[in-house]
């Protein structure tokens, strides 16, 4: 197995391990989470790719973020994330564009995105609306020579599948979390890996163990990757299997403490290390 390792990372605002961490463990890729919008200009984006440049590392993809986005309960994520919510739906897709055009300037070709709580009614207005805001959006994108990778979550392999076919765009892919399913509550995250494989062009190595609660009321528990419910080596070999040649990415949400960080993203990369030699 040949993945390089990845680290979901930031720079000035969002989720993620900063720069610094992800070169002293000598990870060469990483997916960026959106800078603030501030930080968007053509001079911070030189002066980004300059810096990227002397660490060694490539952005594989920029992530999508709003501003109001809370992953606090499962029920504030339906009502606040992604492009389901229709009083920000406009205004994500205008922001979304901005941030693509910015990726752009830094050479990066995958837009990664949570699209949030996709209705189940396929003839419901919000459904017909998100999948003309993902048509647009990847509209935008195939002009930069962009595609968009959705991120795996609330949704089943098949709706998930029958989201991709309604858009009907041709860089319309799949960022896989294997974590995501367990947290929601969707169940079995590597057969729905099989059934969307032809799709996958991310991943998140990211573990979870299910509630006790109610599955897809309660959250799960997000824990370091190799010690959740997500079987790791499992996993990686059907990544193998299905052909994935892209980044594994880790992704781990705890708070920007570089020694955490470092501890935890490094035990990952041991782990992520050994079971590639083992696949072979
Ligand atoms: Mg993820």
């Amino acid at each position: 197995m040949n993945n390089p390792i990845g680290v979901f990372a930031s720079i000035d605002a969002g989720l993620g391990v900063r720069l610094e961490v992800a070169h002293e463990l000598g990870i060469k890729t990483i997916q960026l989470h959106t800078p603030a919008k501030q930080s968007r200009t053509d001079a911070n984006a030189q002066a980004f790719s300059k810096k990227l440049n002397n660490l060694g590392i490539t952005v594989t993809t920029v992530f999508l973020g709003f501003e109001g986005e809370t992953y606090e309960t499962i029920a504030r994520t339906a009502e606040t994330v992604g492009f389901i919510p229709p009083a920000t739906r406009q205004a994500r897709l205008t922001e979304s564009c901005d941030i693509a055009d910015f990726a752009a300037k830094l050479g990066v070709s995958a837009i990664g995105s949570h699209i949030g709580f996709v209705p189940h009614d396929q003839n419901s207005a919000d459904y017909k609306a998100a999948v003309k805001t993902i048509q647009d959006l990847t509209a935008h994108l195939k002009k930069n020579g962009q595609s968009l990778h959705l991120e795996t979550g609330q949704e089943s392999a098949d709706s998930l599948l029958a989201f991709i076919m309604n858009v009907g765009a041709d860089n319309l892919f799949i960022n896989f979390d294997p974590a995501n399913l367990i947290l929601y509550g969707i169940g079995d995250p590597i057969g729905a890996l099989k059934s969307v494989g032809q799709f996958v062009r991310g991943v998140h190595c990211k573990d979870a163990t299910a509630t006790t609660g109610k599955p897809g009321v309660d959250w799960g528990c997000e824990v370091p990757f190799g010690q959740g419910q997500v079987d790791a080596e499992k996993f990686l070999r059907t990544l193998f299997e299905i052909g994935y040649t892209g980044a594994l990415t880790i992704e781990r949400e705890i708070p920007a403490e570089p020694e955490r960080q470092k501890a935890e993203i490094g035990q990952a990369v041991e782990l992520i290390e050994e079971l590639k030699a083992k696949i072979g």
